[in-house]
């Protein structure tokens, strides 16, 4: 029994140097070893402690890094294990593919299926599973979204997906527009070109033979070929506004009230020949713009408030100063525009009435000029119209 008492009393005494260089290497304290045989023992876990902290600290800013760099990602990044789960998540992803803002933690950890469950998504990320890249593109929430799905390969098999999700309304847009625009062009060009044609030949033929005749169809000839030259003019000044991108250098000081009147007086031709009267109101200081851009757009909309007014009409091109921004309104006592195409009348070769657009020279693009020369200026632009009464553009631009 004492052999015992004493046994444990001389071990406990023994091991409690050892305990305490245990707790004082928790506790970042000197060794305190009483044994010299432990120190190098001590200093070598110290060392290695020292070298597991700072991989730990490297670790945990790449890890906040890279926390960073997905967070603020405009393009969507989805992570998915090889047992289809969600392993990551960004921001950017859950708003594109869930169509609302919602936390990390809701599809941590759960089928893929619950981020989003549309059939080219799932196809892509099966065929990633299966060890091929594949993309696909869909439209969802009203946008077009381009998903590419690849497969994280480690030691010969796949470990994962790695999903990227690219929101490319704007640019499938654009070239719809473009096609579009295309289109377009080539059938009114294809138009005129036609009837010129068709007219030529039957002067041509001996078909045409009075004087009188001749007199009409030369002049249809002239009025077609006026057409088409003002309907290429127009394209070539849109495609110019278009692809010329907004140069703070190219902007000038432009007065606004002596580039309204030089407007005016050059289309009083136009409004005398239609019994219109021009009237100019208001002041306001000069503005930072390219001078030839906003001419054209004052010229178009002065024009079609003289082109689409009624006899013995008025236009009223009248200049605000309002605080920060200058606002240019141009009224008419014209036909009006119905309500179902005034959002429509600034789209290119849109036109209410075709054929009385065509028979007074309209080539549809005016009123898009109009919008793309006030989004260069980084201005807005507005329409009021009453059917038979009058309309009413108003267009606000940045000082
Ligand atoms: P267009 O060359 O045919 O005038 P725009 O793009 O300038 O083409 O205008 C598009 C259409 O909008 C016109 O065809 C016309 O039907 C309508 N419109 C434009 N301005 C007016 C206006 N002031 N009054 C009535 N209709 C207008």
């Amino acid at each position: 029994g004492l052999a015992l008492f004493l046994s444990r009393r001389l071990t406990k005494w023994m091991i409690r140097p050892v305990e305490r260089a245990a707790r004082a290497l928790d506790h970042d304290e000197e060794s305190g070893a009483t044994y010299d045989e432990l120190t190098p023992f001590v200093s070598h876990i110290r060392a290695q402690d020292q070298q597991i902290n700072d991989q730990k600290a490297t670790l945990e800013q790449e890890r906040e890094t890279l926390g960073i760099i997905t967070n603020s990602m405009r393009e969507g990044l989805l992570l998915i294990s090889k047992d289809k789960n969600v392993v990551s998540i960004n921001p950017s992803a859950i708003h594109m593919l869930t169509g609302r803002k919602a936390d990390v933690y809701e599809f941590q950890g759960h089928n893929y299926l619950i981020v989003n469950r549309t059939r080219e998504m799932h196809e892509c990320v099966t065929a990633a599973l299966e060890g091929n890249s594949r993309d696909a593109v869909f439209s969802m929430y009203g946008k077009i979204y381009h998903v590419y799905a690849s497969p994280m390969i480690r030691l010969a098999e796949v470990q994962g997906v790695v999903v990227i999700v690219l929101d490319e309304t704007q640019q499938r847009l654009a070239e719809r527009s473009r096609r579009e625009f295309s289109a377009n062009v080539s059938h009114e060009l294809k138009t005129a070109v036609t009837s010129i044609s068709g007219y030529a030949e039957m002067m041509e033929s001996g078909m045409v033979s009075s004087m009188d005749d001749i007199r009409t169809f030369s002049g249809s000839i002239h009025k077609e070929a006026l057409r088409l030259i003002a309907l290429i003019e127009d394209i070539i000044r849109l495609s110019r506004i278009e692809e010329s991108p907004r140069q703070a250098d190219e902007m000038e000081s432009v007065d606004l009230n002596e580039l309204c009147a030089a407007v005016l007086e050059s289309l009083d031709p136009v409004a005398k020949k239609a019994k219109v009267c021009l009237h100019l109101d208001g002041s306001v200081p000069p503005i930072s713009g390219a001078e030839a851009m906003l001419s054209e757009m004052v010229y178009n909309l002065c024009e079609n408030a003289i082109k689409y007014n009624r006899p013995d009409g008025d236009v009223w091109v009248t200049l605000t100063d309002d605080d920060g921004e200058i606002e240019l309104k141009v009224k008419d006592t014209g036909i009006g525009i119905p309500e179902e195409s005034q959002v429509r009348v600034f789209e290119r070769f849109y036109r209410v009435d075709k054929s009385r657009s065509k028979q007074i020279g309209g080539t549809g693009l005016g009123l898009s000029i109009v919008k793309h020369v006030v989004e260069y200026h980084l201005g807005r632009v507005e329409l009021d119209s009453t059917l038979g009464v009058g309309t009413e553009i108003r267009v606000w631009l940045p000082k």
